[in-house]
């Protein structure tokens, strides 16, 4: 599958995309989690991005799709891949077009998880992250089985710095104006698969009808 998952922060992007990767071996693709790797290992991307991403701010589109046209182009990547978090803005979504033209290459679709405001909100400030795998928890409704600690890999798990309420309101905000365009963009490329829900069932099936089998 070669699928572009679009939707708010807390919409459940990264939940879908990790349970559609067992699917049929497609790779997740999260530019969150490749910068904050980035980050967590110091490098000059890392701290280039930083005080960005903490503050709930989008990093520049040169910089993701230098980071994306070497990432699609690498063996993994041949089986199919789940992109989670991009593109985020339409010149990364043109630029994103025309890098697939070159490779030869066809999306899927493009699945958008429609939910309300109050439930992303909601799930976005009970929500805490490993800092090393990336595995998703959430105090209310996914808690580790031992507080703090990831029961994957046995990483921390923290609330991440742009989980705050503040930056939560200005990552809602920026999704608006810079990313929900995107959501006509696909609609007019004839890609749009839209669903008012992340319950994996519902979505699975969505998927399904849209690709025929
Ligand atoms: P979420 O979907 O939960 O908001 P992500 O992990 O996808 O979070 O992204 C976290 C942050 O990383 C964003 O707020 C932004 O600063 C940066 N980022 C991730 N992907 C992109 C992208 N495609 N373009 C620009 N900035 C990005």
């Amino acid at each position: 599958m070669k699928i572009i998952l679009l939707g708010p922060p807390g919409a459940g992007k990264g939940t879908i995309a990790k349970a559609l990767m067992q699917i049929d071996g497609s790779v997740q693709i999260s530019t969150g989690d490749i910068l904050r790797s980035a980050i967590a290992a110091g490098t000059d991307l890392g701290k280039q991005v930083e005080a960005v991403m903490a503050s709930g701010d989008l990093v520049t589109d040169e910089l993701i799709m230098d980071i994306m046209e070497q990432r699609l182009q690498e063996e993994d990547c041949k089986q199919g891949y789940l992109l989670d978090g991009f593109p985020r803005t339409i010149p990364q979504a043109e630029a994103l077009k025309t890098l697939l033209a070159k490779l030869g290459e066809k999306l899927d679709c493009a699945l958008e998880l429609d939910l309300p405001r109050e439930v992303i909100f909601d799930r976005l400030t009970t929500r805490r992250t490993c800092t090393s795998c990336g595995e998703i928890y959430n105090v209310k409704s996914k808690p580790p089985k031992v507080e703090g600690v990831c029961d994957v890999c046995g990483s921390a798990i923290v609330q991440r710095d742009d989980e705050t309420v503040e930056a939560i309101e200005n990552r809602l905000q920026v999704y608006n104006e810079q990313t929900a365009p995107l959501v006509e963009f696909y609609r007019k490329e004839g890609l749009l698969v839209s669903v008012p829900t992340s319950n994996l069932d519902q979505v699975l099936a969505a998927i399904k009808e849209r690709l025929g089998n």
